[in-house]
């Protein structure tokens, strides 16, 4: 835990400032280390870049961190600790990943889920009273849908019943799970701390010793440890987390409402809109609503591949949060039919915003078209 203002611990916290030490840890690539020592292998014990980059998203997220090769394999290390015919509560639209890996539990007979609106706060409270695991993931991906993380997490529970909150598009610069009373936090780290498309890392952050210790054991006997060059990457992206995520949500919040009334867009899905329904939800504990949008174009599921396939500066591409703004029609890629055919996410980027309006505009109206 620490007192300064998240701005700044991006930038600070995770250097030694020993004298003679570099002023940021290198990537150290090692496997093993001389004995007698602490650290004798790094699947099980990190090593000095990942134990600086845990250093700095703990504090973040005001826990003890624990980073792991990618999101998924963090986000496995929480499933995978709960019993057989344990009761999981998810949204109706997670991560898709993280949807495989229940669906695959489920159809195993490992647990069973059950399915619930990021929206209808008061089922989820009922679910807190008999559920094994709520995985809460808000906002959502990709309907950027705001779950009341205030009233959830602090929703009287049965005991041993674990609240893990997916805060990857929120990060911990928007909002603060634990402090509303989650059980651990969850991060894709490649999206916004890494945030140059360049690499995967995933993260947990929870309060608890014991629990911190079993994720521990996880990632150890999994082998989702993060590689030296990776941690190294993710600490360099976090230094301009908070930077990039200001402008990146300047951007985010004019485009939606430019998008919003545009002749060519049916439906703008962003919790900065009064409009969205989970607008109110996200306005009492947010600091902001990230740099996500999701847009169906007007007409059938097509024309948002056309749209896409007709980008110039934003990149047709598919994950988010870089300093690159990048779209893509979701239904396409998830096969989903819970996804809206002309749904697309788009991840707003750092570039000047006109020049982005620019591109989307011509997009949707097909005006460069030869
Ligand atoms: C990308 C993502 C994940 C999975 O993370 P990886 O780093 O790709 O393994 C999980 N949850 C959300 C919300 C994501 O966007």
């Amino acid at each position: 835990m620490h007192d300064r203002n998240r701005a700044t611990w991006v930038v600070a916290s995770g250097r030694t400032r020993a004298p003679g030490e570099p002023l940021n840890v290198p990537p150290e690539f090692a496997s093993n280390y001389y004995l007698p020592t602490e650290r004798v292998y790094s699947r099980s014990d990190g090593t000095a870049t990942s134990l600086a980059l845990e250093e700095i998203v703990g504090g973040l997220d005001g826990g003890r961190a624990l980073v792991f090769s990618s999101g998924m394999a963090a986000a496995a290390a929480v499933l995978h600790r709960l019993p057989t015919g344990a009761h999981v509560v998810v949204p109706s639209d997670p991560y898709h990943g993280v949807e495989g890996l229940i669906d695959e539990g489920v159809a195993q007979g490992r647990w069973r889920a059950t399915r619930l609106d990021p929206a209808d706060t008061e089922a989820w409270v009922d679910a807190a009273r008999t559920a094994d695991l709520l995985w809460i993931e808000s906002p959502s991906n990709p309907l950027i849908a705001v779950a009341d993380l205030p009233t959830i997490c602090g929703a009287p529970r049965k005991e041993g019943t674990l609240v893990a909150v997916d805060s990857t598009f929120a990060t911990p610069l928007n909002q603060q799970p634990l402090d509303y009373g989650a059980d651990v936090v969850m991060h894709s780290a490649t999206k916004f701390m890494g945030g140059h498309s360049d690499l995967l890392a995933g993260v947990l952050v929870t309060r608890d010793p014991e629990l911190h210790d079993e994720f521990h054991r996880r990632r150890l006997l999994y082998g989702g440890t993060i590689g030296g060059m990776e941690a190294f990457l993710t600490i360099r992206g976090i230094r301009t987390l908070s930077l990039r995520m200001e402008r990146a949500q300047d951007n985010a919040r004019e485009l939606a409402r430019r998008l919003d009334a545009h002749p060519e867009v049916a439906l703008v899905r962003y919790p900065g809109l009064e409009s969205h329904p989970t607008h109110r939800a996200a306005a009492s504990f947010m600091k902001d609503f990230g740099a996500l949008i999701s847009f169906d174009p007007t007409g059938p599921g097509e024309r948002a591949s056309d749209v896409c396939a007709r980008l110039e500066l934003i990149h047709h591409a598919t994950s988010l949060g870089g300093v690159e703004s990048t779209m893509e029609r979701r239904a396409v890629i998830e096969g989903q039919e819970r996804i809206p055919p002309s749904l697309i996410r788009f991840s707003v980027g750092c570039e000047d915003v006109e020049d982005i309006w620019d591109d989307l505009d011509q997009a949707l109206r097909g005006t460069r078209e030869t």
